[in-house]
């Protein structure tokens, strides 16, 4: 496969500049062969222009009306850079919103294992204000002898599950092959930290047209987790979620280490939302509402959480997933310190 160009340089538009003289910018990059990606924001518009970079050099950019700065992008990744939107990036989902003052919270089971349990876990996350579910049909296990989900069965309980509560489906995506299916009956794709580098999986749910949920891989850098965003954007769907889920480290006395100092790096570096796990990361029940907290505080858009009716009898992640029975009191805390954020659930 041959390389491609990556966007370059940013054109920033003065406060008050008009439409106008953004679109002149525009036209002047595409009569010179040079695609341009506008981003219109409450103060300013962006446009960050893709081409060669010598020809981008003989533009005469800086000389264009209304033209306040043009600057070289220099971080390796480009559509997911913080400076190439004018504001930060809100995912809407059936008018659920995650991003900016928008606080996603996404919850259900790890895996979706019977009508009942899925619906059940439904109902109580809906009641508690929770704003997606989750539910794993295709489950990527360390053993290949324990459970591996329901499949496209699984994924006929979701969307019973959502035709019932109204709330947009978060599933995870494994394998290529399940695409289709996957997108038939998901609102929002997950691909798992096992994945996260599986980039030709990355191209495939950048063609599609719904968001994804990108989560990072347990040995992931924040900068290799960029750069896989980037392959989705790439391709043109711009609309990513990222998720801090815990990383491998030395220490074992919690499932992974939650590295919410990654979170403050990623709201500094992309303008894509950052939500986070810390159900995944705690590996025990009892630590995940402390985690919940200190994500939130940090600066996380939401989070994705594991709960299940009856815990004990879970087929996956038994010891993480808080009883459905106490989902509502958790989701009061929660939202205690979203509000404290000045965010609202979305
Ligand atoms: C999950 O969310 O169900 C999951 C398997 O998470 P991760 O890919 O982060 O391990
Ligand atoms: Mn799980």
């Amino acid at each position: 496969m041959a390389t491609v160009h990556s966007p370059e340089l940013l054109i920033v538009m003065a406060p008050g500049s008009t439409g106008d003289e953004a679109d002149h910018v525009v036209a002047r990059l595409q009569e010179a062969g040079v695609d341009a990606r506008v981003s219109v924001g409450r103060e300013a518009t962006v446009i960050a222009a893709t081409g060669d970079r010598e020809l981008l050099a003989t533009l005469p950019l800086e000389g264009y009306p209304g033209v306040a700065q043009v600057m070289p992008i220099l971080k390796p990744y480009k559509l997911v850079a913080r400076e190439v939107s004018a504001d930060p990036t809100v995912i809407e989902v059936d008018g659920r919103r995650v991003g900016d003052t928008w606080f996603g919270l996404i919850a259900g089971p790890c895996s979706v294992e019977t009508r009942e349990q899925t619906l059940e876990t439904a109902r109580a996350v809906a009641a508690a204000g929770a704003t997606m579910l989750r539910g794993g049909a295709f489950k990527p296990r360390t053993s290949p002898y324990t459970f591996q989900g329901l499949g496209v069965d699984a994924l006929e309980l979701l969307e019973e599950a959502k035709a019932e509560t109204g709330l947009p489906i978060v599933t995870e995506l494994m394998d290529p092959r399940h695409v289709e299916d996957v997108l038939d009956h998901a609102d929002v794709i997950q691909i798992g930290a096992r994945n996260s580098q599986n980039f030709l999986l990355l191209a495939e749910v950048g063609r599609a047209h719904k968001p994804v949920l990108l989560k990072r891989g347990l040995s992931t850098s924040v900068e290799e987790l960029l750069m896989a965003a980037e392959y989705i954007a790439k391709e043109g769907n711009e609309r990513i979620i990222l998720c801090e889920r815990g990383i491998k480290t030395f220490e074992t006395s919690t499932r992974f280490t939650l590295d919410l100092g990654a979170v403050a790096v990623l709201k500094h570096e992309t303008h894509l939302p950052v939500i986070v796990d810390p159900s995944h990361a705690a590996g025990r029940r009892d630590l995940v509402l402390p985690l919940a907290r200190a994500a939130v505080a940090v600066g996380a858009d939401g989070l994705i959480v594991e709960t299940h009716p009856r815990p004990e009898e879970a087929l996956s992640d038994a010891s993480q997933q808080i009883p459905t029975a106490e989902f509502a009191a958790f989701a009061d805390e929660v939202r205690e310190v979203v509000s404290l954020m000045g965010k609202e659930l979305g």
